[in-house]
């Protein structure tokens, strides 16, 4: 997991440097993403930071969270019935794990990933430019019970 401070420090510097200001509103969603423990959702960061900006849309969250997506600095998980989560802390594509029941979502780190990278395109002979490798079970805390 890369360092969250430095994580916010990076996407402040996309942000300036694509000419956008640096506004409260954007520096709170900035933060929570960097750090993005479990993944939010956007209406988790909503819920997170609605409290210090009473005035503050979920409309606005998502627009700031497309921008972030669209400078590079958010990786969106997309799934089919539309509950999209968002990982700002590993902009780049990578592994997850998804809990079916309680709807947690880490990073586990394989260290067969290039491998498979490197198999799969010597067997399709396509050059990878990205992957989308989700695994799906139920966690720790699920199979103890505890919610
Ligand atoms: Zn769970
Ligand atoms: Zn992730």
């Amino acid at each position: 997991m890369a360092d969250p401070k430095e994580r916010v420090q990076s996407i402040i510097q996309k942000l300036k440097g694509s000419g956008h200001k640096i506004t409260p509103q954007r520096l709170a969603i900035a933060k929570i993403l960097a750090d993005s423990k479990g993944h939010p959702s956007v209406e988790a960061i909503y819920d997170q930071i609605s409290g210090d900006f009473p005035t503050m849309s979920l409309a606005t969250v998502y627009r700031n969270i497309l921008l972030l997506k669209s400078l590079g600095e958010v990786l969106e998980l997309g799934f089919p019935d539309g509950s999209n989560r968002y990982d700002g802390n590993r902009p780049i594509p990578h592994p997850h794990v998804i809990c079916i029941q309680c709807g947690k979502i880490v990073d586990p780190d394989l260290e067969s990933l290039e491998e498979m990278k490197a198999e799969v395109a010597n067997d399709t002979r396509f050059t990878i430019l990205a992957h989308r490798l989700d695994f799906f079970g139920i966690c720790h805390q699920c199979q103890a019970g505890e919610k």
